[in-house]
């Protein structure tokens, strides 16, 4: 870049992306680093624990998670190549404190949600858009970690001040002839609080450096990953609340009341993850894909942990045991969850809902998942490998299979299942399996449904093929 241009884009000094150079670039003190990291994963604790199910999520996400003087504040990049890496500056977060860097780290988890629910291009280059969303990030911020006021760096709060800017508004309108609207309507959805400062002859310019978001050039944020990270983030964080998290599920909730009444886009994406769920909606016509929500929800009651939740031994234990942080769990005593999918391929399996299975499984994170095809023998494969099949079928192959009777392959296995998502067209003679509850069919076009009336009845549904 050549010289005279800094006015205009003030590069970073080191490619955001670029983990080596970030971490080569001026060390800080090692103490102030180990300081730091240790507030980060402190805040982090807490909002798997209670504060944040979608940040906790998001940043089980970032598997790079790297203290840099490269940057004067904290940011998660959203690199091209579909990896998150959450940046900090050691010394900033020191100086934030614990209270502080949950703001920081809880703001930024935000504007990758909000970027993802929000994306519209023409949106994204308006200079408002980007402050009505430190409005709204920061105002969730305030209302969601039960605070006052922004955090203090040096004693002085840092970060757009929602109430400041509500101010400046009701003053700019107020001097126009306008009428402004109550803060609390003003603050009532993201995009809301966009219309209204759109409505000010002058909004303000907040001080790019209150967040690096701000900035020209800002932070590299691919919106592929964006969008594949939070949606997964989204997901898990769903499959808790119908686990029995209710922290995540009032999240959630709190965020569809933001998003999806104002944006398409959004009520589009919330749609499609089936979240409409968590408010006891059943869809008005039968849509195409509720069997997918229903095998969500299923999915999510099955994995559910009982025991470790009512006798929890140490804070970690307990974030464990809610599956918030999947890197904490595999490094304790507690196991993954384990899944068995298991296709019948003496039928015609459906293409898009072998596809939807394998990347749903594929986004729930903490579960060993083991895939199995069949028709008179059991036949393990790997996902997204075509599997073919021809002969009869048995059920019982299966079960004898995942209960540990019978050896594929010369190995048995040797793990409990969780759960086990059976997709069939149901037409073999029924079997009672040990753990019947744990068994989830998934029945397509055309077949027999008999595990819905089978004794003891299990968990059935029948898939749509149709035009989707
Ligand atoms: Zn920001």
């Amino acid at each position: 870049m050549a010289y005279g241009e800094p006015e205009r884009r003030r590069l970073a000094v080191v490619d955001l992306a670029d983990r080596r150079a970030l971490e080569a670039y001026r060390p800080a003190d090692p103490e102030v680093v180990e300081e730091a990291r240790r507030l980060k994963e402190a805040a982090l604790l807490d909002f798997g624990l209670t504060e944040s199910a979608v940040a906790s999520w998001l940043y089980a996400k970032c598997h790079h998670q790297i203290p840099t003087t490269a940057v004067d504040t904290a940011a998660v990049v959203a690199s091209g190549d579909g990896s998150c890496l959450l940046l900090y500056n050691p010394a900033f977060f020191v100086g934030l404190g614990l209270e502080g860097v949950k703001f920081v780290l809880f703001h930024e988890a935000r504007h990758l949600v909000h970027r993802h629910l929000l994306a519209a291009p023409e949106l994204r280059e308006d200079p408002v858009f980007e402050l009505a969303a430190e409005v709204s990030i920061n105002h969730v911020a305030l209302v969601r970690l039960g605070r006052e006021s922004l955090p203090l760096l040096n004693g002085r709060p840092t970060g757009v001040d929602p109430r400041r800017v509500y101010d400046a508004y009701v003053e700019d309108l107020t001097a126009h002839g306008l009428e402004p609207v109550a803060h609390q309507a003003f603050t009532e959805t993201d995009l809301r609080v966009y219309g209204e400062l759109k409505r000010m002859r002058h909004p303000p310019v907040p001080e790019p450096r209150l967040c690096l978001h701000l900035a020209d050039g800002g932070v590299p944020a691919d919106q592929e990953t964006v969008d594949a990270v939070t949606s997964s983030a989204l997901l898990n964080s769903l499959l808790a609340a119908r686990r029995g998290h209710t922290g995540a599920e009032r999240e959630l909730l709190d965020l569809m009341g933001r998003t999806e009444g104002d944006s398409p886009r959004a009520a589009r994406l919330w749609g499609r993850l089936g979240a409409g769920m968590l408010r006891g909606e059943t869809p008005r016509t039968r849509t195409v894909d509720w069997w997918q929500r229903w095998l969500v929800d299923v999915l999510g009651s099955k994995l559910r942990d009982g025991e470790r939740l009512v006798y929890p031994k140490k804070r970690g234990a307990l974030l464990a045991a809610l599956g918030q942080d999947p890197m904490l769990a595999r490094r304790g005593p507690v196991r993954e969850k384990v899944l068995v999918i298991a296709y019948d391929t003496s039928g015609s399996m459906p293409d898009h809902v072998v596809g939807w299975l394998t990347e749903l499984v594929g986004r729930i994170d903490g579960v060993e998942a083991h895939w199995l095809s069949f028709d008179a023998v059991v036949m393990p494969f790997g996902p997204g490998e075509r599997v073919y099949g021809g002969g009869g079928t048995s059920f019982q192959a299966v079960a004898d299979h995942v209960e540990g009777r019978t050896e594929v392959n010369g190995r048995r296995f040797d793990v409990r299942p969780d759960a086990v998502i059976v997709l069939t067209d149901g037409y073999a003679p029924p079997i009672t399996p040990r753990e019947p509850d744990r068994w989830i069919w998934l029945i397509t076009e055309g077949g027999s449904d008999w595990p819905e009336t089978h004794t003891p009845a299990m968990a059935c549904h029948r898939v749509t093929t149709g035009s989707r």
